[in-house]
């Protein structure tokens, strides 16, 4: 989830304050802004066939919002959210062919609640043993959607590879929130043997490995512990996620690293938009200089329709490399999304052909740079 404690977008704080259970669920609704795309039939095209030959991938997802199903313990906030929808979710990603998602389960969950001044913060801290439990429940729902054949295994490229030749959509498990890790170094482990392949190591709630971004920091950068569950992701082969990481989280981790990282869904700050979840220059390449990849989110912040966002994207490639840009869309727990629709999911190869990209530039960003990505997390 993408949303931001400090509220720098000052409307919505003050919503939040009137109607927290309304201003919450309108968290999570479409801006309303249109796609501001004018595309030609040749362009459409154009996508979907780029889209047919070549994986992509949607490197941060949470779709039909499958963490909530089977969760006991509501909050407002996930009762704002509603009834999980994964089967609407699947069918709109086959339509929209995409191949893969990092499906995230998301570990601070049960503890979120709307801030005074708008965003989401923690309500409270775990209780002992919550956090691996609420871990464990989140997972059996991914487990048990790839056994029933809803959705295909994505454990590596390979089973991505099958994904496009099969038209099927792969889920490649991820956990959005290093807490459920506790001071457990084995549970990394175990969580690559639950299928796990990505870690975002913070969310919002300020945890044993560092602070998040939209936290004043309490602590400079990894803690002691961080830097061993960091190590610990490099041994077992899952990719380190610094989406909602500290500055000084994100350098420590790059010093720590033996491989590539990511920083799944965020963009660029700009002269006329500052907000916590969005980065500087020098943060992302912090990452992308060291063989990394950031993928760029469609939420309401600093952007108003899916054009826009294609904006935000171009600007990524143009500062980073199109070697190191991917899309991350945060579906469907996006904060007021500005693309909200995996069967709209071939507008983007469009629109960044339309805009002169070419074929294997596109290709990289929707999934190839990605695949490099996870195919560079060798256990060691
Ligand atoms: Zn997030
Ligand atoms: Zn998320």
């Amino acid at each position: 989830m993408s949303l931001s404690r400090r509220g720098a977008l000052g409307a919505i704080g003050a919503g939040l304050a009137a109607w927290p259970a309304l201003a919450q669920k309108q968290m999570f609704d479409p801006v309303g802004g249109g796609t501001g795309l004018s595309l030609t039939e040749a362009q459409l095209t154009a996508g979907q066939a780029l889209l047919a030959k070549h994986p992509s991938v949607d490197v941060h997802a949470h779709p039909g919002r499958f963490f909530l199903r089977d969760l006991t313990r509501q909050n407002a906030t996930t009762t704002a959210m509603g009834t999980p929808f994964e089967a609407k979710a699947l069918t709109d990603m086959s339509v929209g062919h995409v191949t893969a998602a990092l499906f995230n389960c998301v570990s601070d969950a049960v503890l979120l609640e709307a801030s005074k001044t708008g965003g989401l913060t923690f309500a409270r801290q775990f209780e002992p043993g919550e956090a691996w439990a609420d871990y464990q429940r989140q997972i059996g729902v991914l487990k048990a959607m790839v056994a029933r054949g809803d959705a295909a295994r994505g454990l590596n490229g390979g089973d991505i590879a099958r994904a496009l030749k099969a038209h099927r959509t792969a889920a490649v498990f991820a956990v959005e929130g290093g807490d459920f890790i506790e001071d457990r170094l084995e549970r990394v482990h175990t969580a690559h043997a639950d299928g796990v392949r990505s870690i975002t190591i913070l969310h919002y709630h300020p945890n044993q490995i560092g602070d998040p971004q939209t936290e004043a920091p309490r602590r400079p950068g990894l803690t002691p512990l961080g830097k061993d569950i960091v190590r610990e992701m490099n041994s077992a082969g899952i990719v380190v996620d610094l989406a909602h990481a500290s500055f000084g989280v994100t350098r420590d981790a790059v010093e720590v690293s033996s491989r590539p990282m990511m920083i799944s869904h965020t963009n660029l700050k700009r002269p006329d938009v500052d907000h916590p979840r969005l980065i500087s220059v020098e943060h992302a390449k912090l990452v992308t200089g060291h063989g990394g990849i950031v993928g760029s989110v469609p939420s309401g912040i600093g952007q108003k329709t899916t054009a826009e966002w294609i904006n935000s994207i171009l600007r990524l490639i143009e500062t980073v490399g199109v070697d190191h840009v991917a899309i991350g869309t945060d579906m469907d727990a996006n904060f007021m999304p500005v693309f909200a629709d995996y069967a709209d999911w071939p507008l983007i190869p469009s629109a960044l052909l339309a805009r002169g990209l070419g074929e294997a530039e596109v290709t990289k960003v929707m999934g190839g740079n990605f695949l490099r990505l996870m195919a560079a997390q060798v256990r060691g």
